[in-house]
């Protein structure tokens, strides 16, 4: 965040009073959302109403012992991000303040407040390689140059989105900070690596287009039967200990994006520091190289005041929009969008607006969609192509999905993965419902899957789709009079229906290789209990009995391709092997 220029500090105003996160001040000068800097110690806050002399702030630090009195501050400017290389590999606090950064000042890892820090290093310097020479023209968003931020990303310098461009009349190359000026153009503008953008507003692009690539998850259920788009929107809900967390790190280590931007907001602090100590040991599987290396974690506990949680996630969409117009695939989790719900509620109570559903603000949806619609698939205003998924956990209190943050979730976003308590309690992980679940994509990506897997994607899809449904009105029947009452067909059919679930729907994060799933293996293992049904059938109608069928020595094999690291022969033997081993039998 950059609004600590004191030049641009306006006229003071005084508390009048303090609740909670919620603090109103007289007479100060100034606008809806802009930062305003509350108390003695100058916590950082923006404004949320304006009402005659009264101005209403939420207070994005902790407020007690702050009280009337106290000087108030505008900036006059609204809550904005720097951006800059130096945002991969930083791990940031609600409002941006990297936290080495501000361990270093306080001397301790608890955050104190009133503490000031850019959100990206005014200071290291940089190799900027130029792209642009003198007499050349350019136009706002244009890549000017690039910085090897990390060992994976290479930071592309743009023209920022409100200039006006023109004739390039100056170029530096060599080492320079994020301040020092760059690319000069005729007009007198000067392009340096530092951008500010305000952190409401969504950054320009060009065109907005249907998505048509998935982001490939590697998570079998996902990739295979409810797949998100490169561009796309995703929800999962889930009770606590379901495995939302799980999924989300799952998919930040192997979703096939360049960038991830990591939203921790206001999980229990365990949680969060549990993602600040594991990701900088992790490698990114595709590199090689530190996950870190093209990870922005934004991390705001639960012990963090409420009001940052919102703060988090526009902070964390700005950051994800800049990488996107550099023309990188982004993806932005945040975990969870309920605590951010929350944080609404309690704000809206405290400014005793009318509450609707469940206490929760009437504006939960709007800010629920503004926040979503900035996913997307683009074409940059540079030209490029570039793409922003968006994933948010919803935590619902007791997992009862019919409460207003999920209801409203569903109706904004077009994946859906629904974990189930159940399924968890039965150790089937991930306990993604595939009965509830559902993704809107799925008919525009399968060309996606037909191109680049198989051609018949999605009838095998399709077929396991059916299969399942089956099973789960079969499972009605046999709860009424047992499995063994139903025709030998039907017993087969929930053979079929088990390996699906288990060979198939289950994968254990926690496996070295079955962590991971490639479409083509997730396609591969399809194809294995298709083989296995086709079989079992056949052999069924030649009268072979159904025990006899499941008992057949290579079937179980069929629960192991997962950990298998050379599957493809492993897929090949097996389907050789069921197939002899059922035609042995009549
Ligand atoms: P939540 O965030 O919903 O509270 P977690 O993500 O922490 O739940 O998951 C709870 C536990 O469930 C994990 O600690 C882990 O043991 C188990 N689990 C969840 N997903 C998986 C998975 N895909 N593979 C293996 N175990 C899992």
């Amino acid at each position: 965040m950059s609004q600590a220029t004191q030049d641009s500090v306006r006229e003071d105003g005084v508390i009048a009073s303090v609740s909670g996160p919620v603090v109103t001040a007289r007479g100060l000068d100034a606008r809806m959302n802009d930062v305003v800097y509350v108390g003695d110690e100058g916590l950082m806050g923006e404004v949320i109403e304006i009402e005659g002399d009264l101005t209403t702030i939420q207070v994005y630090e902790e407020t007690s012992g702050v009280g009337p009195g106290e000087p108030v501050e505008s900036t006059g400017e609204p809550l904005t991000v720097d951006l800059g290389p130096g945002m991969m590999d930083a791990i940031y606090d609600g409002v941006q303040r990297p936290l080495d950064v501000l361990e270093s000042k306080m001397d301790s890892a608890f955050l104190d407040r009133g503490v000031d820090a850019p959100g990206i290093d005014l200071d290291e310097k940089w190799e900027f390689e130029p792209t642009v020479s003198e007499g050349d023209e350019v136009a706002p968003g244009d890549v000017v140059g690039s910085v090897p931020e990390t060992v994976t990303i290479e930071h592309k310098v743009m023209v920022p989105p409100d200039f006006e461009g023109g004739e390039v009349v100056a170029v530096e190359e060599g080492e320079f900070s994020v301040t020092e000026t760059v690319v000069e153009l005729d007009n007198g503008e000067e392009i340096t690596m530092h951008q500010e953008w305000p952190v409401r507003q969504a950054r320009p692009a060009a065109e907005k287009k249907t998505p048509r690539e998935p982001l490939v998850s590697g998570q079998r259920i996902l990739d295979g039967l409810f797949p998100i788009a490169k561009g796309g929107t995703a929800a999962i809900p889930g009770p606590f200990g379901s495995g939302k967390t799980v999924t989300q790190h799952q998919l930040a280590k192997w979703a096939d994006a360049d960038i991830v931007v990591y939203v921790g907001c206001g999980e229990r602090g365990n949680e969060m520091t549990e993602v600040i100590e594991d990701f900088p040991e992790l490698d990114d599987p595709k590199t090689g190289n530190p996950l870190m290396a093209r990870t922005c974690l934004i991390a705001n506990t639960s012990n963090m005041p409420v009001a940052a949680r919102e703060s988090c996630i526009y902070t964390g969409i700005t950051i994800a929009e800049y990488y996107r117009d550099m023309g990188y695939d982004v993806a932005l989790m945040a975990d969870s969008t309920s605590r951010w719900a929350e944080a609404m509620r309690e704000i809206s109570s405290r400014l005793e607006e009318m509450p609707g559903e469940e206490g929760y603000p009437a504006y939960l949806a709007a800010r629920l969609s503004e926040f979503y619609e900035r996913a997307g698939y683009f074409t940059t205003v540079n030209g490029e192509e570039g793409s922003v998924s968006v994933i948010g956990a919803v935590s619902p209190p007791g997992g009862d999905f019919s409460e207003p943050v999920t209801q409203n979730t569903l109706r904004i976003v077009k994946t859906f993965w629904a974990l189930d308590a159940d399924l968890a309690e039965r150790r089937h992980f991930p306990a993604i419902n595939w009965n509830e679940s559902y993704s809107l994509y799925q008919e525009q990506l399968d060309p996606w899957f037909v191109e680049n897997v198989e051609d018949d994607w999605a009838d095998e899809r399709q077929w396991a789709v059916d299969v399942l449904d089956e099973e789960n009105e079969l499972q009605e029947i046999v709860q009424l009079v047992g499995k063994d009452a139903l025709p030998e067909d039907q017993q087969l059919t929930l053979e079929i229906a088990r390996y699906l679930r288990e060979a198939y729907l289950q994968q254990n994060a926690f496996h070295p290789t079955d962590t991971y799933c490639s479409p083509e293996k997730t396609y591969g293992i399809l194809t294995a209990i298709h083989t296995f049904n086709d079989e079992a059938f056949k052999a069924l109608e030649a009268g072979v009995p159904v025990e006899e069928i499941q008992a057949i020595e290579a079937a179980p094999r069929l629960n192991r391709i997962g950990v298998q690291e050379d599957w493809e022969a492993y897929i090949e033997d097996l389907k050789a092997e069921i197939t002899e081993q059922l035609r042995e039998l009549y």
